[in-house]
């Protein structure tokens, strides 16, 4: 019992140093990031160059994912917090930091916004499930690749409702079954760790998340949130 105790006391204390290299880490990070891409922008760099920047992007998202998942792991109460949020500012984010690189791979990333009202959820959770679905539609695509974010709210049902749409590669019936087991990946460095974290954060969030998905076609990801008065 004793024994127990320690290592759960010890497992918290590794996980609030954790939390807090994680934090000290992500902050020059997002710096580097967005210098990254302002340099990326400029054209008096050649395409190749722009193709490493590309590359060091997506090594910086990496790492980022990684974080967050640490931070999740390692005291996800603390570190959250309801906040009343603008869904559409959350995905005006995710677009502002996603459009360079669907750009690159000539792609259009569209929004189409309806006025919503606020909700009160913890805003990283969901800032974290777009992002992962977004990284995921742009793997997906190819040349003409379209990925579109759609918002709208249904208020007799007190739902609002957020798609994440791509005209990407799509998934057979055995990937869809696999949807949402931990690690399973088709990719040659996934992690397959995206789906089933935002699964699990809609849960927390107390909504539900919806796929529909056509090999070669493409695919859609439904989010419904609660509006809570
Ligand atoms: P990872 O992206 O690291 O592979 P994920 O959990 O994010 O892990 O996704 C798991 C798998 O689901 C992917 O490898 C891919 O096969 C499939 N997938 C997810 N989103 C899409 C999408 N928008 N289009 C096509 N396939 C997808
Ligand atoms: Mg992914």
């Amino acid at each position: 019992m004793e024994n127990e105790l320690n290592r759960s006391e010890k497992l918290q204390m590794v996980g609030q140093l954790a939390a807090g290299f994680a934090h000290e880490i992500r902050n020059p990070l997002t710096t580097i990031r967005g210098f990254i891409q302002l340099f990326g922008r400029s054209n008096k760099i050649s395409d190749e160059h722009r193709d490493h920047y590309g590359v060091i992007l997506k090594e910086i998202d990496r790492v980022n994912e990684i974080i967050s998942e640490l931070l999740n792991m390692a005291n996800p109460n603390s570190v959250m917090v309801k906040e009343e949020t603008d869904v559409n500012e959350v995905i005006k984010g995710i677009h502002f930091l996603y459009q360079t690189e669907v750009e690159w791979r000539r792609g259009q990333f569209t929004l189409e916004l309806e006025k919503l009202p606020l909700v009160v959820i913890e805003r990283n959770k969901l800032h974290q499930v777009l992002m992962n679905l977004v990284k995921n539609s742009l793997e997906a695509i190819s040349v003409d690749g379209h990925l579109i974010i759609k918002t709208y709210s249904l208020p007799e049902e007190k739902k609002i409702f957020i798609k994440v749409i791509d005209n990407g590669e799509g998934m057979d019936e055995r990937t869809l079954e696999k949807l949402g087991t931990p690690f399973f990946t088709t990719k040659e460095s996934g992690t397959g760790l995206g789906i089933i974290t935002c699964f699990r954060l809609i849960e927390e969030l107390k909504g539900t998340i919806e796929i529909e998905s056509e090999k070669n076609e493409g695919t859609t990801f439904t989010i419904q949130l609660p509006v809570e008065e």
